[in-house]
């Protein structure tokens, strides 16, 4: 199987979203949807609850919708969660977990972060430690997927240290939820924060939150902002069966529904895992055949997307090597790591073994240098 390209997308997105969906994701958006009756409020409770269930077997878990950007349902976690006399730790390895602290010191909410470098996993034991010494953080952020560098983080083993000291755990699985299997409650998370344009397959528009009710219930009047109040969007979800407090993306909630069911069909997140690490592989094994190396080592990896030290020859040029890949009909990602100067290529979306060999092959003839 491969995902066609035509005159309506000459290319697929190799990119950490929006990525590639199906013609089916995007047919879902081609008409009106109404927002207040049964029906479209049903359909929200249904995806609220495929949410859920997707995250874990335990019990005494609910799921959020937010609109907005993945950023968004971050914000709305760090902003209610923390009570005023809280303190966030962010263990930060990349962009997204120093986003984390970011908006937790724009929003005056306390915050310190463990920075382990972009080529390192978190220090748990310096985890371990701080936890020990300041009884007054409250909260940790993580990062699963490190989408800056595709490194995988250990937010099982992190948990597990939050967990014995009593703290509440934040994991931002934006890149990975959907894509690798999880159990949020076998890793000790109180929330855990995606969106509706990553491993689900969807497009842009909201973002989700499947926190633990316990840890949720007692954050009400606690929210830094009106429009990002993870607790009323709850409250008025629960309440008033699936409603939103302001206006939603109607369209986008019908493709993810959509999306949703494609991903049942296609045996669910174990399957997509499978099919995800085979796109990974032939890509990592390509791309290293060509002469180019991944900035991780394999065993700090993930298979949604893959950071490359670009090359060292003087010709080289990103701008160049993009355009050329774009008219073969292949989106790729620039860097983002400060440390080293690398581009990135996602593998994630309606993307198949096969797209991924026909993209080794165009790599091979754009290149000039
Ligand atoms: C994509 C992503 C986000 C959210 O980014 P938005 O541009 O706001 O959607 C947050 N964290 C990680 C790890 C991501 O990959």
């Amino acid at each position: 199987m491969t995902t066609a390209t035509d005159a309506v997308n000459p290319y697929l997105l190799l990119t950490p979203g929006p990525l590639t969906t199906t013609a089916t994701v995007k047919e879902a958006m081609l008409r009106d949807w109404c927002t207040w009756d049964a029906e479209y409020n049903t359909l929200v409770q249904r995806i609220r609850a495929r949410l859920v269930a997707l995250a874990t077997p335990a019990p005494g878990f609910t799921a959020i919708l937010m609109q907005g950007s993945g950023t968004f349902s971050v914000e709305s976690v760090v902003t209610t969660a923390l009570p005023p006399t809280g303190r966030l730790l962010v263990l930060a390895n990349g962009a997204y977990g120093q986003r984390m602290a970011a908006i937790a010191r724009r929003c005056g909410v306390a915050c310190g972060v463990l920075d382990s470098l972009e080529h390192h996993h978190p220090d748990l034991e310096r985890l371990d430690n701080a936890l020990s010494a300041d009884p007054n953080i409250t909260h940790v952020g993580m990062v699963h997927c490190e989408t800056t560098t595709g490194m995988l983080n250990p937010v099982a083993a992190a948990g597990h240290i939050v967990r014995a000291h009593r703290r509440s755990f934040i994991v931002d699985a934006m890149s990975s939820f959907g894509g690798i299997p999880m159990d949020m409650d076998a890793m000790g998370a109180d929330y855990l924060i995606s969106s509706a344009n990553k491993c689900i397959q969807g497009v842009p528009g909201f973002g989700f939150v499947i926190a633990r009710r316990s840890v949720l219930a007692p954050t009400r009047m606690q929210a830094r902002s009106l429009s990002l109040d993870l607790y009323d969007q709850w409250h008025t979800m629960e309440q008033q069966n699936g409603k939103w407090r302001f206006t939603s993306p109607t369209h986008v909630v019908r493709a993810f529904a959509q999306a949703l069911d494609e991903l049942e069909i296609e045996g669910g997140i174990e399957a997509r895992h499978r099919r995800y690490c085979e796109n990974h592989a032939l890509l990592v094994d390509g791309m290293t055949r060509l002469g180019f190396a991944p900035l991780l080592p394999p065993h700090l990896r993930s298979p949604i997307i893959t950071a490359f030290e670009s090359p060292k020859a003087p010709a080289y040029d990103f701008q160049r090597f993009y355009a050329a890949l774009k008219a073969a009909g292949f989106v790729i990602y620039p860097g983002k790591v400060t440390s080293a100067d690398t581009f990135r290529i996602g593998n994630i979306g309606n993307v198949y073994p096969a797209d991924i060999q026909r993209l080794i092959a165009a790599v091979a003839k754009a290149r000039f240098w």
